[in-house]
């Protein structure tokens, strides 16, 4: 039975990479997938999940203005495929991951979706929020906190090293600007702890 996942964490977790291993599963055994990513400078086409430990596909990309549904209904019937999976799910709005919901009732094809839980200041990406109401399984993929604890939170640090209180919450490229913490770790960078 088709089902949509979530597939959650913060940073640096390796989200990527568990998607392309999962990917390539699919097509080791002779069925193909559908790749989906954000895009963020409107260029439509082409794009490209990589994961930091050097392994990388080629991928379809989505903004805010396309509808999922239709683009994934119409793929499936020139070329069709066994899975669809999308990366940089937080980034989805509330009504693509219902377009989402749909292809997995309707065309009954299974959607995996890997994304950010919260953002630097805590708070829930309105993807991610959907897709904790709508999904029929989540799974977290765990990181841990300099102190060994598990990563739940996500700081992103400015230039001079501090911990950023405010801003865009998207903002792309530079990992090495985001560090992930445990909530107690979190809290102490954002200036919320007597640590
Ligand atoms: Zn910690």
């Amino acid at each position: 039975m088709a089902k949509l996942y979530f597939h959650y964490s913060t940073m640096n977790a390796g989200k990527s990479t568990i998607l392309l291993q999962a990917s390539h599963n699919y097509r080791e055994r002779g069925m193909d997938t559908y790749l989906l990513t954000a895009r963020f400078d409107r260029r439509a086409g082409e794009g490209r999940i990589g994961s930091r430990i050097g392994i990388g596909a080629d991928s379809d990309t989505f903004d805010e203005t396309d509808d999922l549904f239709v683009r994934i209904r119409d793929r499936h019937a020139a070329a069709p495929f066994a899975c669809i999976f999308v990366d940089e799910a937080q980034f989805l709005t509330k009504d693509q991951v219902w377009q989402l919901a749909r292809v997995v009732d309707d065309l009954r094809l299974p959607v995996m979706c890997y994304g950010l839980r919260v953002d630097f200041r805590g708070e829930l990406f309105p993807g991610s929020a959907a897709l904790l109401a709508l999904a029929d399984e989540m799974r977290e993929v765990r990181t841990i906190c300099h102190c060994g604890k598990k990563a739940t939170m996500v700081v992103r640090r400015t230039a001079d090293g501090r911990a950023a209180q405010e801003g865009a919450q998207i903002q792309i490229g530079g990992n090495e600007t985001y560090v992930s913490l445990c909530r107690r770790h979190w809290r102490a960078e954002m200036g919320d702890s007597p640590l």
